[in-house]
This record gives structure tokens, sequence and C-alpha cells, in this order.
């Protein structure tokens, strides 16, 4: 789906341009067009596209779907319905948690392009396969030059929201993004789908030396394996996905036998490097930003989308105040901010040390039979790598 502007005008004007459309900025773009706002959700990408991702939505994520009242229509998708998350640890120890509430496995290639029908539903603008060439702010907000299939265009923008993922950024801006956010990482994600083997409602996670593996059953028997990968612990070289999976099933015994039969369906590969961890979230960089644009939770979290998610929903309430005059552009940014660090920071903190435990194994061995003779300190180091319950706000 290539969609192209509405306004066939060489220039126009929206209250809010988002830059990215993955599920952060497509859920910002929602709730922002229910509130009456003209949005233009612009991204570089043709959809629907195979994204790096567990594909495995955490209850919170489900929440909070719903409360942005796309809920049908990701139901009408045929989500496979999660229930625990098994842990496969480094020496063949195993541990089932049962969630707190019930998960979805759906793949990206269908929530992202359900996401954006809701969003035009709602009355946004969507320009995919579209580029921002150059973005400039003055008096009035921002100027933003886009080409789309080789026609240029010109958007006036009262508010631009950053979306653009882990890697993405705006050629020429000048924001006040700290270097050490973009410092080299040696991580990779990679990801597949795959038939022939039993989808369960589990979502498993098998670890390794240089990384792990998460199975997440993706809805209509389909299997989603995503993994992180430590490059520098890969000594082998591989080129292609295959070879990376081979790698870990090579490294992992039990990911090697729940994966006989596997077979791989064509065009869901997809890689991303690099995967950056450890930094402290960039809710601000002269614009707000959103989803991994501005954190990044280790991926054996599942949360991620989760944090996207409230990223946009915290986000769309104080656009919309500023947007109102009710707060300041200083004002704005102070509140945006304060409310990323108060719900991120712990989740954040927490992952972290779970994601460097993972890479050490006789840490990861300790945790492991710490969790499984105390199932309820198991509970807790789950719980706080998750967000703390909110409503809308
Ligand atoms: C291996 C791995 C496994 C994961 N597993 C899970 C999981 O199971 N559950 C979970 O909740 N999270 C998981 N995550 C994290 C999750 O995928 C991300 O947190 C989530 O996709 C973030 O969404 P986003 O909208 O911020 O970014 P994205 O979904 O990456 O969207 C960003 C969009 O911006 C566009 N873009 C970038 N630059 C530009 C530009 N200059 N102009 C226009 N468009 C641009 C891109 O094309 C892209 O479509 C995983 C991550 C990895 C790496």
């Amino acid at each position: 789906m290539v969609e192209m502007l509405t306004d066939a005008s060489p220039s126009f004007v929206v209250d809010v341009a988002i830059i990215g459309a993955g599920i952060a900025g497509s859920s910002l773009a929602k709730a922002l067009a229910s509130r009456g706002r003209r949005v233009l959700l612009i991204d570089r990408r043709s959809f629907p596209r195979h994204k790096v991702c567990g594909e495995f939505l955490s209850p919170e994520s489900a929440r909070m779907l719903s409360e942005l009242g796309v809920e049908p229509a990701i139901r009408a998708l045929g989500p496979a319905d999660i229930r625990a998350a098994v842990i496969q640890a480094y020496g063949g120890a195993s541990l089932r948690v049962p969630l707190p509430a019930a998960a979805w496995g759906i793949s990206r290639y269908a929530l992202d392009e359900a996401l954006h029908r809701e969003a035009l539903l709602a009355g946004v603008e969507l320009a995919t396969g579209t580029s921002v060439t150059t973005m400039r702010r003055d008096a009035d907000g921002f100027l933003l030059d886009m080409t789309q299939g080789g026609n240029a265009r010109t958007v006036r923008a009262r508010v631009v929201v950053g979306a653009w993922g882990v890697n993405g950024r705006i050629p020429g801006w000048t924001g006040e993004r700290p270097v050490k956010r973009l410092a080299a990482s040696p991580f990779m994600g990679v990801k597949a789908h795959y038939v022939g083997i039993q989808a369960a409602d589990e979502v498993e996670l098998y670890f390794f030396e240089g990384g792990y593996l998460g199975l997440s059953p993706a809805g209509d028997g389909v299997v989603n394996a995503a993994a992180l990968l430590d490059r520098s612990a890969i000594r082998e070289a591989p080129a292609d996905v295959h070879g990376w999976f081979g790698i870990a099933r090579a490294r992992c015994p039990a990911l090697d036998r729940r994966l006989a039969g596997a077979v791989p369906l064509a065009g869901t590969q997809a890689a991303v490097a690099p995967v950056r961890l450890y930094a402290k979230p960039v809710p601000w960089d002269g614009i707000p930003l959103i989803g991994d644009a501005c954190a990044t939770i280790p991926p054996l979290c599942g949360d991620g989308m989760a944090m996207a998610l409230r990223a946009a929903q915290l986000c769309a309430a104080s656009t919309e105040r500023y947007l109102q005059g009710e707060l300041s552009l200083s004002t704005w940014e102070e509140e945006y901010v304060s409310s990323i660090f108060r719900e991120f920071s712990g989740p954040l903190r927490w992952g972290n040390l779970l994601q460097r435990a993972s890479g050490r194994p006789l840490l990861a061995r300790l945790a492991m039979t710490a969790a499984r003779s105390m199932p309820a300190l198991g509970r807790q180091l789950f719980l706080a790598t998750r967000l703390a319950p909110t409503s809308q706000s």
C-alpha cells in the first residue's frame, strides 16, 4: 500500500506532522486525529512490510490498543492468544511464567497496516514511500520538504513529532540529540516467519552464547522467530537471516529441537543493525520523540511496543494542550520529558539489568535458579520490567 497525499496542493498546512509510521507514529496520529487535529503521518517505507520484532503484544500493549479504540480491528486479524512465557536458559534449565493477563501474537506486517487503516478512518493523511529531505523551524512552526515518487512537496506543520524508530533521523536536522545515543552497538536483530511446527499459546525465549531468540505465535499457524545477536560474540560471519538462525540453533540444542521441521516463509526475513541498547531516554530533540526514537527497552522484555504506545499516549495529551495554547513550548517539553522519565526509568533499569545478566551464563543460571525456587521473586522481577498500569491521560 503506497498512500498518496489527498491534498494535491504543492504546499499545505497541518497541525501535526509525524515522521515514522510504525506503531508509535500510527497510534499518535490516530489519537490526535480523533481529537479533531489535522495530522500528516509520513514514512519513507512502503507498507505492508515485515519488520524485525518478536511480535509479542504484551498485556500492557493490548490494553493500550483497546484504549486507542482499535481492538476490534486487531481482533479481526486473528491474533494468537498468549498465556505464558517459557524461558530456556543456558544449560537447559527452563521456567514457565504465566502472564498476568492475556497477550497477543500478531505479525507487524498485518498490525502496522491495520493501524494505518484505523488512522485513515480517523482522518489522518498518510504519506508512505515518502522521504523528508529537510526540516526547518520558523516562527509559525516547521517547514518540511518531502519527496514522494519523484514529486516534491512542502508541508507547514505547527508541530512535528519524531517517531522514526531506533536508527531513523532527518538529514540536516540539528536538534540536541546527545552523540552518546548514536554510539556504536554490537547488537543486531533478525526475524523470520515459520510454518510446519506447532504454534503454542506461549512466547518462548531461548538463550545461548551471543544472544537470544524468541518464538511467538503470530496467528494462522505461523510462528515468528526473532533474535537479538551480539555480533562481537559471533565469529562466524553469515550473510543472511538463515545463517544467523543456523548459529543460534547450533548453540542452543533445545531451540534446534524446537525448530526441527520448521519451514521458513519466503519474504518474511528481515534484519536490523545496529540495535542500540542501554541508552537513557531522549524524549525531546528540539521536537518530541516517541517510540524507539525516544527509548529502547531490551527485546527480551517484550515490551518495546508497550513503551511506544505509552509514549504516544503521553505525547498526544501534552501536544493537544500545547496546540490549544494551554502550555508554552517550554512547559510542554518539561511536562512530556518528565512524564517519560517518571514512567520509563524503572522498567528500563530492570530491563537493562536482565539484558546484561543474559550475556553472563553464570549470572543467568543463578537468576534462573532463584526464580525457580522462589516464583514470587521471578514474578516481581518480571513486573519490574513492565510499565506501571495507568489510565490513559
Ligand atoms: C529483535 C527484536 C525483538 C523485539 N521483540 C518485541 C516484542 O516481542 N514485543 C514488543 O513489544 N517489542 C519488541 N521489540 C521492540 C519493538 O519492535 C519496537 O520497540 C517497536 O517496533 C518500536 O516502534 P516505533 O514505532 O517506535 O518504531 P518502528 O516500528 O521501527 O517505526 C519507525 C518507522 O519510522 C520510519 N522512518 C525512519 N526514519 C524515517 C525518516 N527519516 N523519514 C520517514 N520515516 C522514517 C521507518 O521506516 C519505520 O517504519 C523487539 C525489537 C527487536 C530488535
